[in-house]
């Protein structure tokens, strides 16, 4: 597989530490809000990478942290903790709120079919892991002591800005407009691993540690719970592109100086959904959750099909026109789908060339857009409908649309709503299954020749089997019970 590597700044093909196998890391929501869908965009993306690895026959460690500590609102070391301020905004304390909103995203993970990782790790579990890598910074000279906090020594690294190759001033956190430096800093990129004192005193979880009573900061946590549960050798660590500084750069800095070794080859980053008006965010404007669609009327799948139609190194702008269009894409995609019967073999010989055509088309850098146009591609194909199914079925493994089981829900409901029979005026609706219409249609015939007995007969066998029939203005309906 070929995937675009943003720490080398091209596309590469994915090799893993141990071969078969892939150490993955996703950087978890911080959990003081509802995830909005932009969010949700990246675990989408990530959901389909890994269902691709495990596709392709890797065997995946997926591992996701949990903000609940330490993410301050300026994703650096200034602000108020997020969770501190969730937990005012409703007058709960900060782990009702982790609780509510780690649930809250589960559910709409599992709206979006999003599957849950292998390991999912609230920051708070892991504060001793976060204390021995802290001890051995210190003891090894990455980090040092200042008023009151750890803070990591950048100068001590060759090279901090692994990401980007924008301009050191333009990033460097200490002179970001309205961001008062931090005097403690001993360089402008040095970031807090330890808090004993920050710049709000109302911190709710606080710990015991060597250095005093504190927290841990944001970015010691994906580095902690990572080595934790992938080990050593991080063979590939996923997040939104906001991520990429200074949350990962800081990552990459205290791992490696910790381990004394390489830490992660690959990094993928998933680059925003945008509004028209510019970048999502949950404190201005309409805040766009999946119950908020749900409420609108979207199936939570058609945002999963919607974000599918796109590169994930592409940003993509959230219009209701733009999810209008994928809703009707979608429909008549289902449609096609359910025209298809379920019959005839499987041809297994056009189930592996598709197979192969699928995996090509995915191992260009993870090309949803063709994944998805390799759908419309088994629909015109020559085989049988039955191969057709299978090969979609096959597909969803990775793309988690549904389609099949949408397809097969349409024609239920379209054989349900079908006219069975109509006879001398009467009339049979049901589920689509013409021997019960034939019985229901034989126990009005009984009827109307005064054989009562057969007709009761029928109506007994009918319930035995679980039927239920009711009258209706010119013939009967009947339904499974
Ligand atoms: P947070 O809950 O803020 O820690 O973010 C959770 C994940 O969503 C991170 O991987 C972010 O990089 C990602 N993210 C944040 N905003 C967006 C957006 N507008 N589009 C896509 N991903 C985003
Ligand atoms: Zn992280």
């Amino acid at each position: 597989m070929y995937l675009y590597n943003s720490a080398t700044h091209k596309k590469e093909e994915f090799k893993t530490h141990t071969p078969g196998r892939v150490e993955m890391y996703t950087c978890g929501p911080t959990v003081y809000h509802f995830a909005h869908i932009g969010n949700l965009r990246s675990y989408i993306m990530e959901d389909v990478l890994e269902k691709f690895l495990r596709y392709t026959g890797y065997d995946v460690n997926r591992v996701m942290n949990i903000t609940d500590v330490g993410h301050l609102t300026s994703d650096a070391d200034e602000g108020e903790d997020k969770m501190v301020k969730g937990a005012k905004r409703e007058n709960k304390t900060v782990m009702d709120i982790a609780k509510f909103y780690t649930d809250a995203f589960f559910e709409d993970c599992r709206k979006l079919n999003i599957k849950r990782p292998d390991v999912v790790e609230p920051a708070t579990n892991c504060i001793d892991d976060y204390i021995k890598i802290v001890s051995t910074l210190i003891e090894k000279e990455y980090a040092y002591l200042a008023g009151g906090n750890v803070y990591f020594d950048s100068s001590k690294l060759s090279r901090y800005y692994v990401f980007n190759d924008h301009d050191e001033e333009d990033l460097a956190v200490g002179v970001r407009e309205g961001v008062e430096e931090d005097t403690n800093k001993r360089n402008k990129n040095d970031f807090v691993l330890w808090f004993t004192k920050s710049k709000f005193e109302d911190q709710a979880l606080k710990w015991d540690s060597p250095w005093g009573v504190g927290y841990p900061g944001w970015h010691i946590e994906c580095t902690g719970i990572s080595l934790k549960h992938n080990g050593e050798y991080l063979d590939l660590h996923c997040g939104g592109v906001d991520n990429a500084f200074p949350h990962h750069t800081n990552e990459i800095a205290q791992s490696e100086s910790y381990l004394g070794h390489e830490w992660c080859p690959h990094w993928l980053h998933v680059a925003h959904l945008n509004t028209a008006g510019g970048k999502m965010s949950k404190s201005k404007g309409e805040f766009l959750t999946v119950s908020l669609l749900e409420e609108k009327g979207y199936d939570p799948i058609v945002y999963r099909y919607f974000c599918l139609q796109s590169h994930y190194r592409k940003a993509l702008v959230f219009s209701y026109e733009n999810l209008d269009n994928a809703a009707a894409a979608f429909n008549k995609l289902v449609n096609r789908i359910a025209g298809l019967k379920p019959e005839g073999e499987v041809d297994q010989a056009v189930f592996a060339e598709y197979r192969e055509k699928f995996v090509k088309q995915m191992s260009n850098d993870l090309n949803t857009s063709m994944g998805v146009t390799a759908i419309f591609d088994v629909l015109k194909a020559k085989t049988t409908d039955a191969t057709k199914l299978a090969i979609l079925d096959d597909y969803d493994k990775v793309l988690s649309l549904d389609l099949v089981k949408k397809a097969e829900a349409r024609r239920a409901e379209q054989a349900k709503a079908k006219t069975a029979e109509t006879e001398c005026g009467y009339t049979v609706t049901g589920e689509g299954d013409p021997a019960i219409d034939a019985l229901v249609l034989a126990r009005y015939e009984a009827k109307k020749a005064k054989n009562f007995a057969e007709a009761d007969r029928i109506r007994d066998e009918l319930k035995a089997a679980g039927i239920e029939i009711v009258d209706t203005k010119g013939g009967a309906s009947w339904k499974r019970v």
